[in-house]
């Protein structure tokens, strides 16, 4: 629980689908994170930035964004991950990605080096 007073502060900005696991992630964790501009983006799309359309906005209290950040980053090198070969295709694909570029499969929850 936090004072309801306390300062919020924005960690992270994308796309609601990433806004979502990611105050998923760090409420698994013990934090107080919120999601912002959640609806905002379908309603005035030229309005967000700097996430691009529809843009949400992901905020904890100011003393648990440290450790917030830091979990951020944890996901994202993970999500960066090792290179994976697709199931569909056997293409080589660079980690960054989520789906095969040539055929469209998805990466396998186990990336298959
Ligand atoms: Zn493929």
């Amino acid at each position: 629980m936090r004072e309801a007073d306390e300062e919020l502060v924005e960690v992270y900005a994308g796309d609601f689908a990433r806004a979502e696991l990611i105050r998923g992630m760090l409420e698994n964790f013990g934090l107080s994170p919120e999601l912002r501009d959640a609806f905002l983006g379908a309603i005035a799309p030229f309005s967000v930035a700097p996430g691009g359309a529809g843009a949400v906005k992901v905020v904890v209290p100011a003393s648990e964004a440290e450790r917030a950040r830091t979990l951020i980053q944890g996901l994202e090198a993970a999500d960066a991950g090792p290179d994976w070969t697709c199931p569909g295709c056997g293409e080589r694909i660079d980690g960054r990605f989520e789906a095969c570029w040539q055929c469209g499969a998805r990466r396998p929850a186990t990336p298959n080096p």
